[in-house]
């Protein structure tokens, strides 16, 4: 018996909305609540008829701590789930910690004019969620997210100590169009066109955009070339997980979406700095978000699968040992589950189980948390189990 608040009424939470909805026995209510009420609403005439959990929804600007801390006194939930964007962390931490509520989100806090994203903003929250005896587990979607859970899986059953990890996260998709981007364009160009960088010996290492480029045949998708970048990931992993000497993130990317981002970002359309157009002050990338392709309307289009991963190398009694798990999910089959492409599937799923696991007490602990510091294998079971099946390779071809 147990009640749900999900902010946020986009791609992810969509995915988050649908899961709980399959997940009735945990899931005996959610609350949907975000800035635009009706794409609540619009969850709910579709999805009430078919659950049994209880929906309701309502309208809050999640900036604003006040209205968040109503909603949740009035409504009660036992656990927040932050699938708003990434501005809005702090404010809902804020609430919680006013209602001592848990707390869930699936990135970390970035002010709206840094494009900078670290943990230091959420981790100074712990001494206070501690004190209140509430949880917040942070980034708990895919990457960041599953990849914590398979590092902390990794280090629990094969590994005495882990020494490089690389994260391969692979999108395989096509939605037809020259450009667009998979989830909230905003969000999405502000991290690969950001400087990459990776932790070695300790240090961070950084790198032009896209400076380091490797190709990869992912199991089930093929060859792709993918990039080195900065991910926040990196930064908790090389805290939690023991004897790291190196981490890094890659991703995959078409030669189209690098030609057309280049071009944009030479035109000064990815820039985050205002301007004044026409009388009123515009901030490129807002406006370049509203010409761009909603990323909810890419499911019923984007074809192909995604494949998204940890390999590990390191030592398990004194013996050197390489290990590979990753997860390959179909664009068209989480359409048709969901009505959403792999990418929010993806990030969906694990907000949910996550939320299960604060909700059934198996990672409830007062403080704040990034997954990994977690017992992985419920989460592992129940990735199996809702929708992300994991496979593992012991003999992976490794990254340069
Ligand atoms: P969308 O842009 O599709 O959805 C964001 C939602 O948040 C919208 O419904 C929006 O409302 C709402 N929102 C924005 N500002 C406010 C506010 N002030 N108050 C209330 N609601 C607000 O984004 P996505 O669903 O693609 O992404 C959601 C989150 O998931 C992001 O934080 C993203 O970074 C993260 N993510 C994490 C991944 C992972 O693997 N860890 C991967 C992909 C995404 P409105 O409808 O009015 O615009």
């Amino acid at each position: 018996m147990s009640k749900a608040l999900i902010i946020g009424a986009g791609g992810v939470a969509g995915v988050v909305i649908h899961k709980c909805c399959q997940n009735s026995e945990v899931f005996t209510e959610i609350c949907i609540a975000s800035r635009t009420k009706s794409k609540c609403d619009k969850f709910k005439e579709e999805l009430q008829s078919k659950t049994a959990t209880k929906i309701t929804t309502a309208q809050v600007d999640a900036n604003n701590v006040n209205e968040l801390v109503k909603l949740i006194s009035e409504y009660k939930p036992d656990i927040v789930i932050n699938v708003a964007l990434p501005y809005q962390d702090l404010t809902i931490m804020d609430a919680c910690l006013a209602t001592k509520t848990d707390y869930l989100d699936t990135a970390n806090y970035e002010p709206e004019d840094t494009a900078k994203f670290e943990y230091k903003w959420q981790w100074a929250y712990k001494k206070r969620f501690e004190d209140a005896g509430i949880t917040a587990v942070l980034g708990c979607g895919f990457d960041p997210g599953v990849t914590g859970v398979f590092s902390a899986y990794a280090q629990k059953h094969y590994f005495d100590e882990i020494n490089y990890i690389d994260i391969l996260d692979c999108n395989g998709g096509d939605h037809g169009y020259p450009f667009a981007t998979n989830f909230n364009p905003e969000i999405n160009i502000r991290e690969v066109s950001a400087k990459g960088s990776y932790i070695e010996d300790g240090k961070w290492v950084e790198t032009e955009p896209m400076e380091i480029k490797r190709v990869y045949n992912f199991d089930k998708v093929g060859e792709k070339d993918m990039y080195l970048l900065h991910h926040e990931e990196l930064e908790s992993l090389a805290i939690n997980i023991k004897g790291i000497k190196r981490i890094r993130f890659f991703m995959t990317f078409g030669q189209s979406y690098l030609t057309h981002l280049k071009c944009l970002e030479n035109v000064g359309m990815t820039s985050i700095e205002p301007i004044m157009y026409e009388g009123k002050e515009i901030v490129p990338l807002q406006f370049l978000k509203a010409v761009l392709p909603d990323p909810a309307s890419l499911g019923p289009r984007t074809v192909g699968k995604t494949n998204i991963g940890c390999i590990f190398r390191g030592k398990k009694d004194g013996e050197d040992r390489n290990y590979y798990v990753y997860n390959v999910c179909d664009h068209q089959e989480c359409y048709k589950e969901v009505g959403s492409q792999a990418v929010s599937y993806t990030t969906g799923v694990p907000a949910m189980i996550g939320a299960m696991m604060v909700l059934t007490g198996k990672w409830k602990k007062p403080g704040v948390f990034n997954v990994e510091e977690f017992d992985p294998d419920p989460f592992m079971d129940a990735l199996n189990k809702w929708g992300l099946p994991w496979t593992e390779n012991f003999d992976p071809v490794l990254v340069d």
